[in-house]
């Protein structure tokens, strides 16, 4: 399924672009939570970051500290937020991997519900023998 960032990388419909290179686009959101706020995607078609190849990863990975010190540089803010969501239920919008990069200054930027529970060490024992056997299948 083609979604709004699949017709950005397509040429299809203009964005203001921050930065790209042989894997990565960034550009401006256009319903920003604060200004400077902007988005980065891969070029690679992907719903969900745990669907990325490394070649992809590590080039985000690469790119969005960079990108961070430009926002920072054009917005004047000195904190922000990075955010990167997936899922309908995650309040993923736009079902293509990006990244969030959020200034955080004079009271605008992104809202934080956090709700935390206490990690007791059986659940900590389970939750590692799922996620270790999970990565030696990587
Ligand atoms: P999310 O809820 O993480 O999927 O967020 C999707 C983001 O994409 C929102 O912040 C939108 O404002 C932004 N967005 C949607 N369409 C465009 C577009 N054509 N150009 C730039 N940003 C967009």
């Amino acid at each position: 399924m083609s979604t709004i960032f699949d017709k950005i990388l397509g040429g299809e419909i203009p964005c203001h672009r921050v930065y790209e290179d042989d894997h990565v686009l960034a550009f401006l959101d256009i319903a920003p939570l604060s200004k400077g706020h902007t988005l980065v995607i891969p070029k690679e078609a992907k719903a969900h970051l745990h669907e990325l190849s490394d070649e992809s990863a590590a080039a985000l990975g690469r790119a969005l500290p960079r990108i961070c010190r430009a926002v920072l540089a054009a917005s004047g803010a000195s904190a922000y937020n990075v955010l990167q969501n997936n899922g309908v239920k995650a309040h993923q919008a736009v079902r293509y991997v990006h990244f969030h990069i959020v200034p955080k200054k004079s009271g605008r930027g992104l809202g934080i519900g956090w709700d935390p529970a206490i990690l007791d060490d059986e659940t900590a024992r389970e939750l590692l023998e799922a996620m270790h056997a999970a990565l030696a299948a990587e």
